[in-house]
Formats: structure tokens, sequence, C-alpha cells
């Protein structure tokens, strides 16, 4: 039987928009050593903006915008959004031929009679495109068209209010180690890690690189001590059923990380998670 307090704990919860899916979440969230958050979309906003756009010869700022926007109209990843407000203008998608996103590199489509690529480097290592690397703190999407680097969109995020001092106090009241998984750049990474006094941050991860880097980040904890993975992607949700708990972001979050989620934070906001821990011990209190 589940003890009372327990539903008082998780309707309290929900009074403050978090939904757990559970008693034994809640009882989970008194044992926390291990706090493991996504990047983009869940420590910063996901609303990337534009900041500058970088071609090669032969072909226009405009025209680079206009390639790119092609290739990111069918994507609902934060950089396409991004790119196609940037252009803001109507992407006439009839002419698309084929597309192709590959998660964690980019995307592929063809249009015109020509092969367009917009990603990073990996999807210009995996399609042998020549590069020089660009030098820029900002997610970069580099784009390809035939074969041939053709230039590159900068990109920038910011951190949500509140996430610094959710890592604050999420070491305040016992967690033992904060860490970062990214799919993102190293130079965004460390610099959104330094900032925020994460403790250990991972960049560059494929989805199921995430999984695994999970899997050894849970060995590090305690007998009774719990990991939660927070995230909001369509990529986390291998992860967030990995998890203790797993922890999804439930306004900008997908449909597939909200069903695979333990804890949904309905109002995007990592302090949320301290609320929840705090509640948790608080319930703990009254019940036993
Ligand atoms: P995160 O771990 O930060 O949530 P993702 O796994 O969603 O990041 O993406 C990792 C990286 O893959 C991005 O930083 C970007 O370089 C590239 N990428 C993913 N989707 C796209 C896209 N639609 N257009 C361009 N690049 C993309
Ligand atoms: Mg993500």
């Amino acid at each position: 039987s589940i003890p009372l307090g327990f539903f008082g704990g998780i309707g309290g919860a929900s009074k403050n928009g978090i939904l757990i899916k559970g008693g034994n979440y809640l009882e989970a969230l008194n044992s926390v050593d291990i706090v493991v958050f996504d990047k983009t979309g869940t420590l910063t906003k996901g609303v990337f903006k534009v900041m500058e756009i970088n071609v090669e010869q032969n072909i226009s700022k405009e025209e680079l915008l206009e390639y790119a926007a092609y290739a990111e109209s069918y994507s609902n990843h934060p950089i396409s959004t991004s790119i196609l407000k940037a252009y803001g203008k109507e992407v006439n998608k009839e002419e698309i031929e084929s597309y192709n996103e590959i998660s964690g590199h980019g995307i592929k489509i063809k249009v015109k009679d020509k092969e367009i690529l917009a990603g990073n480097i990996k999807l210009m290592d995996s399609e042998k495109i020549a590069y020089e690397p660009v030098e820029a703190i900002g997610t970069i999407v580099y784009v390809a068209i035939n074969g041939k680097l053709a230039g590159s969109i900068i990109i920038s995020d910011e951190i949500k209010e509140d996430s610094q001092r959710a890592i604050k106090e999420l070491k305040a009241i016992g967690v033992k180690k904060i860490v970062m998984l990214t799919g993102d750049n190293k130079q965004v990474g460390i610099k959104v890690a330094k900032q925020l006094g994460i403790d250990e941050v991972h960049t560059e991860l494929l989805p199921d690189e995430k999984v695994e880097k999970l899997e050894q980040l849970d060995r590090q904890k305690s007998p009774k001590g719990k990991l939660v993975f927070v995230g909001d992607g369509i990529n986390d949700a291998p992860v967030l059923a990995r998890a203790d708990i797993g922890v999804a972001m439930g306004g900008l979050g997908s449909d597939a990380a909200i069903e695979a989620a333990d804890v949904v934070l309905m109002t995007d906001e990592p302090m949320k998670l301290v609320s929840a821990i705090k509640i948790a011990k608080r319930t703990k209190r009254i019940v036993w």
C-alpha cells in the first residue's frame, strides 16, 4: 500500500507545476547523488539567434541562408527555427526532392538538382567535405553545396535565468555531482559549464553516446544514491528512460521525452527540480 502522505506530496508538487509519476519517484528524490543535465533547451533557452554568416567565393550571404533554410525547413530542432527566422521568407517545400535529418549531425537535402548539407563537422567529415574549422563561440552550422563547402552560420543560445541558482541550490541540498552532456561543440559546452558551476561536462556526444556516458556516471553513485537526468529533446528519451529518475521539461519538451520521463517540469525551469527534491524531503518527514 502507498502511504497517504505520498498523495499529499504528489498533489503538492502538481500545484507547483511538477508532475511526479508515482510515489516511488517521490521517495527516490530523497537520495539524489548525481544530477546530469542536457544543455540545449534544458539549461539554455533553446532559442538560438543567427549571429554571423560567413561565405566562400561565388555565393552571397543571402543565397547561403536560403539554401540553409531549405535544408532546415522540415526540422523542428531549435537550430532550424533560428535559421528559418533569420531567412524570414517562405520556403517552397515542393522544390525539395529528398530530405534526410541525421540526428546529432544535421541535414542533407536535394533541391533544384543540388545536394545541400547543413550541420556540424561530424556531418562534413562523414560526407567528406573539406573545410577549415571556424573559430567562434557559438554553434556552427556548416553549409555545403554539391560536395563543396559554401559557408557557415554561427548561432548562439542564452542560459536560462534560473540555471545558475538551481545548480548552486542542488549542491546546497546534498547533490554530490552535477554533470552536463551535450551534442554541441567543445567551446560552447565548456563556456556554459564554467558559467554555471557545473562539475563535469561532456561535449560532441551522439544520442547513444549520451546513454553510454550516463551508464558510466551511474556506476559512480553511492549504494543507495540515485541518478537524475534532466532533458527536453526527442534524442533524450533513451537517457531519460535509463536514469533512476528521468526528468523532462514539459513546455519545450517533445512528446517522446515527456512520455519517457518519471517527473515532468511543466514550466521548464531548472529550479523546479530543486522544488521537487524539497517537496520529497518534506513528504518523507510526514510519512515516516
Ligand atoms: P544537444 O545535445 O545540445 O541537445 P543535439 O543532439 O540536438 O544537441 O544536436 C547536436 C548537434 O548536432 C548540434 O549542436 C548541431 O551541431 C547538430 N545538429 C543537430 N540537428 C541539426 C539541425 N537540424 N541542423 C543543423 N545542425 C544540427
Ligand atoms: Mg537537446
